[in-house]
Order: structure tokens, then C-alpha cells, then sequence
């Protein structure tokens, strides 16, 4: 089973960032609307289960 970490939308947060914990990210997605694109971006554990995810798409 797939976990974020694998996923591109994954970036790992630095370990000298304030919020830095083993294993955390960003899920960073580029979102397209009538008015444009922009970036959503929320805190993820790197092995949080991707099955529910719609966004999945592993990186290559
Ligand atoms: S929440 Fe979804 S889009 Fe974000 S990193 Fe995990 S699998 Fe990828």
C-alpha cells in the first residue's frame, strides 16, 4: 500500500524548520480554478495511508 512519502505532492520538512518532526511533510498541490492556479498546502505524516487520498500520484 502506497504512503505519502511516494507521493510528488510530499516534500519532507528540513530538520532545522520549527516545525520539524521525524517523518513529516508538506503536501504541497497545484490547484487550477476559473481564476487561476495556486498551491494548497497542509501538514502530512510520510506514512499516512494514500488509498483514501483522490491526489495520489507517486513520484517518479
Ligand atoms: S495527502 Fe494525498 S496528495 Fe498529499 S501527499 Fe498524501 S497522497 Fe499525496
Amino acid at each position: 500500500m502506497a504512503a505519502c512519502v511516494q507521493c510528488k505532492s510530499f516534500f519532507p520538512i528540513p530538520e532545522n524548520a520549527d516545525d520539524f518532526a521525524e517523518g513529516k511533510g508538506d503536501c504541497v498541490r497545484e490547484v487550477k480554478d476559473e481564476k487561476g492556479k495556486y498551491w494548497l498546502s497542509k501538514p502530512v505524516m510520510g506514512d499516512m495511508e494514500t488509498s483514501k487520498c483522490p491526489f495520489f500520484a507517486e513520484k517518479v
